[in-house]
């Protein structure tokens, strides 16, 4: 059974002002991302791939389709049952979005103080990914104290904190070096073979696509216009 099933899914945004015509973000999009997929949606801006992220993670109701995630449709799902959903999917961003205030040992814990875990939990979970991420000896700095390739270390541990079956990348190596890009990379690559953890990689960037990726959606103007392996994706003329 597919992870993460779209079936004909249409996000249509109302129009900002009278007179203007409403937005068709994510345009009859049918797609099955399968358990241990290392999938990547690619797409110029505009395209309608952070639309995808947000209908995917329950943050926006489609506006037509289908959507399920672990064979549970969200399209019917009350909102307790939607955070529940959401609790179990990581997300890394552009920006990493950490919480600047905080040391990178509380960036980390964050997700499971909100889980409501243990200390001794949260101390244990904590320790095991500062070292899965290389990071251990930086649990005492703040993330502006980091470099960006740190920093996004610290995101992928924090996304990874409650165990989550499923991790959504949104340009998550957009602001970092080629050189750094490939570091993040390996990392996820690795999230993904040692943890068996389902990845979206959302970019703009082919060879993202090629480092890490084995599908691949290519999206314009809010549709999938082609999709399959990326060998196969990117060998055809
Ligand atoms: P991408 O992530 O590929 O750059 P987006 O999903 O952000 O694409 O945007 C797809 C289209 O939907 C764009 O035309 C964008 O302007 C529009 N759009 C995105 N979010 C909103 C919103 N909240 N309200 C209105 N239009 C939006
Ligand atoms: P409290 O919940 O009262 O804040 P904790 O025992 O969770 O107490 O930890 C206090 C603070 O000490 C944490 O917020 C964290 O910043 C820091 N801390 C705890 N354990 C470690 C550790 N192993 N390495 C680095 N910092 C730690």
């Amino acid at each position: 059974m597919a992870l993460v099933s779209l079936t004909n899914v249409t996000k249509t945004y109302p129009a900002a002002e009278r007179g203007g015509a409403p937005v068709v973000a994510v345009d009859d999009v049918s797609l099955d991302i399968e358990p241990g997929d290392v999938y990547g949606i690619i797409g110029y801006s505009g395209a309608g791939k952070s639309t995808l992220v947000r209908l995917v993670n329950a943050l926006e109701p489609a506006t037509s389709g289908r959507i399920t995630v672990d064979g549970r449709d969200l399209t019917e799902m009350p909102e307790r049952e939607l955070r529940g959903i959401r609790l179990g999917i990581g997300m890394i961003f552009q920006q990493f979005n950490l919480f600047g205030s905080k040391t990178v040992w509380d960036n980390i814990a964050y997700p499971l103080r909100v889980a409501g875990a243990s200390r001794a939990e949260i101390a244990a979970r904590v320790a095991e990914l500062l070292e899965f991420v290389g990071l251990a000896d930086k649990a005492r700095n703040f993330p502006d104290q980091l470099s960006g390739g740190q920093k996004q270390r610290v995101g992928i541990a924090r996304a990874l904190a409650t165990s989550p079956r499923l991790l959504l990348a949104d340009e998550a190596t957009s602001a970092l070096d080629p050189e750094t890009t490939q570091e993040v990379l390996a990392l996820l690559k690795r999230v993904n073979r040692e943890f068996g953890v389902t990845i979206i990689v959302i970019t703009h960037e082919m060879d993202v696509i090629q480092s890490i990726a084995t599908k691949v959606a290519v999206m314009d103007g809010g549709r999938v216009i082609e999709h399959g392996d990326v060998f196969e994706v990117f060998s055809s003329p």
